[in-house]
């Protein structure tokens, strides 16, 4: 069972709406495809973690200050020894390695070196560590997830696991005697309640409430090409239907999201859904999932 769960990136979530809703300039929806992919990526390796039976804490997606260092691990596994790190990457295609570099083969494109930030990660975990009084063994991976990966020109001796390699190490994680204590439990206890939340919107591009087209996104695909029938939402673009009341619902998760701290009223709603669903529908919605503030004119949902 994993300790700490892994969420979908803010960041990915609010790009995901703006980019149904406005213009998204190249670089952000690059941005928005990075981010999902290496979040799907994730859930893939999670998916491979929760099979293990040995004892252990499984701590997803951290991020960590070590004396004003900021880092992130994909996935930390507490075990009686040694402690996990995984860097895990999303990556497809073929790639070459040469000098201390990664390469696209294609495009002869350098990349972010994924082993220097494991390196990074791994320095940053063992000060942080130590500044806690640990002093544990740390054996730190980074993960090729995806099938469809290769690495040309790899020496052998690099701290990879590659996606052929990923059932026979995890047998190996398996086989290796693990019983936890309570000094392990004291330490993910320790590490959750250090975990950072890391606010997004510094690297969002500008919106406001004005610019965004209104409508019902789909949930599925995130499209505005979506119409109401009855007490459904159906999307026109990848088929998908949905309980309008569901919808609404989401609606008003997604105006939380993009403006925090503004008013939810029946008429706000109506607007934000482009009119497409009644304002007695998504009274009635309002009224029956949210607490209402007040009660005259000035009411809001809460
Ligand atoms: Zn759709």
């Amino acid at each position: 069972m994993c300790y700490k769960p892994r969420a979908k990136p803010m960041e990915a979530i609010i790009l995901e709406f703006l980019n149904g809703r406005m213009f998204l300039a190249e670089k952000d929806k690059q941005r928005l495809h990075y981010l999902v992919k290496g979040y799907e990526g994730e859930v893939m390796f999670d998916a491979l973690t929760e099979k293990l039976h040995c004892q252990r804490y499984t701590l997803n997606d951290l991020l960590l200050d070590s004396s004003g260092s900021t880092f992130q691990i994909d996935s930390l596994m507490v075990t009686q020894e040694p402690l996990y790190l995984f860097e895990v990457k999303n990556f497809e295609g073929d790639y070459f390695y040469e000098n201390g570099r990664f390469h696209l083969v294609y495009k002869d494109k350098e990349i972010k070196n994924p082993l220097q930030q494991l390196e990074r990660s791994e320095s940053l975990l063992r000060q942080f560590l130590q500044n806690l009084g640990y002093k544990l063994p740390i054996e730190a991976y980074v993960v090729f997830i995806n099938p469809e990966f290769h690495l040309y020109q790899a020496p052998q001796n690099l701290p990879i696991i590659y996606p052929n390699q990923l059932n026979r190490f995890m047998n190996k994680v398996n086989k290796r005697p693990s019983t936890l204590n309570g000094f392990h439990k004291k330490l993910a206890d320790q590490l959750v309640s250090m975990h950072q939340v890391k606010s997004p919107n510094d690297k969002l591009p500008p919106y406001d409430y004005a610019g965004l087209k209104k409508g019902n996104l789909c949930a599925a695909c995130h499209s505005l090409k979506t119409s109401v029938v009855e007490r459904k939402l159906f999307c026109d673009v990848c088929g998908h239907i949905e309980l309008l009341d569901h919808a609404v619902l989401r609606g008003v998760e997604e105006l939380r999201l993009l403006f925090p701290g503004m008013k939810i009223t029946t008429v706000v709603v109506y607007d934000w859904c482009g009119m497409a669903v009644s304002m007695k529908t998504i009274r009635r919605v309002l009224m029956q999932n949210l607490r209402i503030s007040g009660k005259t004119k000035g009411s809001f949902f809460m």
